[in-house]
């Protein structure tokens, strides 16, 4: 579904991506992982061109994003959920309102039909009680599962997430994992980066390494966590276990 071939990205001087290649194929699960600063984040936002990259090429279904632009590229972009760190759900509504908002107004959904399956996107991530409730009400682990039934209620044909867990109480980590693992199970396609590596060996196909702006390994999770190849991965990882 997604190749990327030669990915640079330059911020002013600083190259902050370094000749990037990789394939992600569809119900593949990627996670991304490596220090604070090497470029995870940025490569995820090159994925869906919140970022522009420098040169090289990010080929989704057979379409290089870097030459499309305009209403061509948001209907590229719609096919690609996101979800962050940070919930970024709307605080002045509820959240049934924050799952109906985007397929209303993007896609012309009718209010019957996106109240539907925002109901329903809500059961799947076990909080069909909350439809009416305010986002402020909610723990982070609950906020944290609305945003990714809010990026599912458009129907996305793949799923970034960064850091999804990162920003949560410990006690609330575990019930965002599992939405995600149902994901991943019904064959979802998913780029995450998280150094969650129990979910990392229980679902990722493939986990890649980054440091410095270069992907250095890619490896299945068990090789990339027992016994990986790459000396900066080996530091990495010792100090995350
Ligand atoms: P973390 O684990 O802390 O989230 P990361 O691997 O996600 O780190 P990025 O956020 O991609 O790293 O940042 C990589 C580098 O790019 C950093 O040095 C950062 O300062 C720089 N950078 C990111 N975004 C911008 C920007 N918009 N303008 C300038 N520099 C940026
Ligand atoms: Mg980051």
């Amino acid at each position: 579904v997604i190749e990327v071939n030669h990915l640079s990205k330059k911020f002013g001087e600083n190259t902050i991506l370094k000749d990037i290649n990789g394939t992600v194929k569809s119900g593949q699960v990627i996670c991304v992982i490596g220090p604070s600063g090497a470029g995870k984040s940025t490569f995820l936002r090159c994925l869906n061109l919140l970022e522009k990259p420098t040169s090289g090429e990010v080929k989704f279904d057979g379409t290089d994003l870097t030459h499309v632009d305009g209403k061509q590229l948001l209907d590229l972009r719609e096919r690609m959920g996101m979800v962050f760190q940070s919930f970024n759900l709307f605080p002045n509504m509820t959240v049934l309102r924050n799952l109906m908002l985007a397929p209303i107004r993007v896609k012309q959904m009718s209010e019957a039909e996106a109240k539907k399956t925002a109901i329903h996107l809500l059961a799947r991530v076990g909080l069909q009680d909350k439809a009416d409730a305010y986002p402020s009400s909610l723990s982070g682990g609950q906020q944290q599962r609305v945003a990714i039934a809010r990026a599912l209620a458009m129907n996305p044909e793949v799923m970034l997430f960064d850091e999804p867990t990162s920003a949560l109480d410990p006690e609330m980590v575990g019930e965002v994992l599992e939405v995600m693992k149902e994901l991943a199970k019904e064959g979802m396609t998913m780029v995450v980066v998280t150094h969650e590596m129990g979910f990392a060996k229980s679902v990722a196909n493939q986990v890649w390494f980054m440091a410095d702006g270069y992907i250095l390994e890619k490896s299945t999770p068990d090789e990339m966590f027992e016994n990986p190849q790459n000396d900066r991965a080996k530091d990495f990882i010792g100090k995350i276990i």
